[in-house]
């Protein structure tokens, strides 16, 4: 919980929400408190003015203070302060108060003169101190800030709690799918690369699941090519392998001879499993990326030609005819010759395997640009078109019983394809079934 994403978001914004509300609420509370001060301040000299003006007035009227004192009694009852008015000697006149009459008050700090409108001279001089209402003043002040600050308060901690809430229920929504993501990756972790995450976002969540599904799409297709293959190596090694142990058995129980035919045919299963797992082996290799090619500039036209000698015996005899027809002067190329040697090797034999008596088998080669093309054709039983696309995918035979009889591995288009395109090359085929076929596969020039 304490670890989870969602919680450190909520964390993180509670702790930026708490800031900032909090500032504003501090400063707002602060200005509200001066701004009332300053009002109150205003009120109190706004009334001290309307006393004197109005003690002014009196003596206006009357030219003298005399009689003063209930006026005076009034007005301090009704603005609940102290007033003390003096004449010129110094004298008190009236007290709001009713305690100081008659007597001297020396006190001049406090004091105020006054003069009549008309008048030129100082009349008296009036002294105005708060009394009880500075008390009250401030008391009804002091509650009006504790309900500014109780609502600040309380506002604050409901605009938190709203605020966590939308926090919480948006950091939710963010994270759902992160979350799916974790969910799946769980999965594929198990080995179930079936699932797929809501990839509909436009933003890098949606970019990071799409992201996230192919993944998985390449991950579900990898597994299946392994199982596929470990089902296909199985299912290759079985045929060998039961003939070799049904052979062993028919020895062991007496009902064939173990003489030089039947070991050459039990040598003869041996050698197809070797070669299976020799092919298997160089598959693997380049499937991984590491074939290892030594290559170097070579005579391409010699390369052929040798090729083409070494298979002579096996072609005549099998009443068929092998040539090479290669153009003069073609540029070296840029390869491991032992590799080619075995790609033209693979595409001569299967194409010896499948013609029949009287065809004809010719490579050819041209030269353009930067590529030489190589072509084995043949007058051979040709390829369907159904089985074209796939006819370099490994185990993949045309017909699967004869091809197995003439021992072939079901790996050699693969191995061949893989091995030119670790040249840099391609290889393709075209073939009418009942005519012959053509592999033409290409390699770069020396430059
Ligand atoms: P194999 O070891 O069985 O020959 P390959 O991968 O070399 O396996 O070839 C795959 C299949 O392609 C063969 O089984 C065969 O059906 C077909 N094939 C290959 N070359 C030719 C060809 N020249 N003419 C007709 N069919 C061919």
């Amino acid at each position: 919980m304490i670890h989870s994403l969602n919680f450190r978001l909520l964390v993180a914004f509670g702790i930026v929400i708490i800031v900032i509300i909090g500032s504003v609420f501090f400063f707002t509370y602060r200005t509200t408190h001066g701004e009332i001060s300053r009002f109150a301040d205003r009120v109190g000299s706004m009334q001290d003015k309307r006393l004197e003006l109005e003690l002014s007035r009196y003596y206006e009227m009357m030219n003298t203070w005399e009689g003063i004192q209930p006026f005076v009694v009034q007005l301090g009852n009704l603005y609940g302060k102290r007033i003390l008015v003096t004449d010129n000697e110094g004298t008190v006149v009236a007290d709001s108060e009713e305690t100081l009459m008659g007597s001297a008050y020396t006190d001049t700090s406090t004091g105020q003169p006054m003069r009549p409108m008309m008048g030129r001279k100082n009349v008296g001089t009036l002294h105005i101190s708060e009394g009880e209402a500075l008390d009250i003043n401030r008391a009804a002040l002091q509650i009006t800030y504790g309900t500014i600050g109780r609502f600040f308060l309380w506002a604050g901690l409901l605009a938190v709690a709203i605020a966590l809430l939308l926090t919480s229920v948006l950091s939710r929504r963010i994270l759902a799918p992160v979350k799916a993501l974790g969910n799946a990756a769980r999965e594929y972790g198990k080995g179930n690369f079936s699932r797929r995450v809501e990839s509909k976002g436009k933003g890098e969540v949606g970019e990071l699941a799409r992201s996230f599904n192919s993944m998985a799409e390449n991950l579900e297709h990898a597994e299946r090519l392994r199982r596929d293959m470990v089902a296909d190596v199985a299912h290759e090694l079985r045929t060998p392998l039961s003939n070799l142990t049904g052979y062993l058995e028919a020895i062991d129980d007496g009902i064939i001879k173990s003489d030089k035919k039947t070991i050459s045919s039990l040598n003869e299963e041996a050698s197809t499993l070797s070669r299976l797992i020799d092919d298997l082996q160089e598959l693997s290799l380049a499937d991984a990326g590491e074939l290892k090619l030594i290559t170097r500039p070579e005579d391409i036209s010699g390369l052929i030609t040798e090729t083409v000698t070494a298979l002579q015996g096996k072609a005549t005899a099998k009443g068929l005819t092998i040539s090479a027809d290669l153009p003069d002067g073609l540029p070296e190329v840029n390869i491991d010759s032992h590799r080619i040697r075995q790609v033209l090797h693979n595409l001569l034999v299967n194409a010896v395997a499948h013609t029949g008596k009287k065809g004809r088998i010719t490579v050819t080669a041209r030269h353009e640009d930067d590529t030489i093309f190589i072509s084995i054709t043949d007058t051979g039983e040709g390829i369907p078109a159904e089985d074209l696309p796939v006819i370099f995918e490994r185990f993949y035979r045309v017909d699967k019983s004869r091809a197995r009889a003439t021992g072939g591995s079901g790996l050699g288009l693969t191995i061949t394809k893989r091995l030119v395109e670790a040249h840099g090359g391609t290889i393709n085929v075209e073939s009418q079934p009942g005519q012959g076929s053509t592999f033409t596969f290409t390699l770069p020039v020396v430059k």
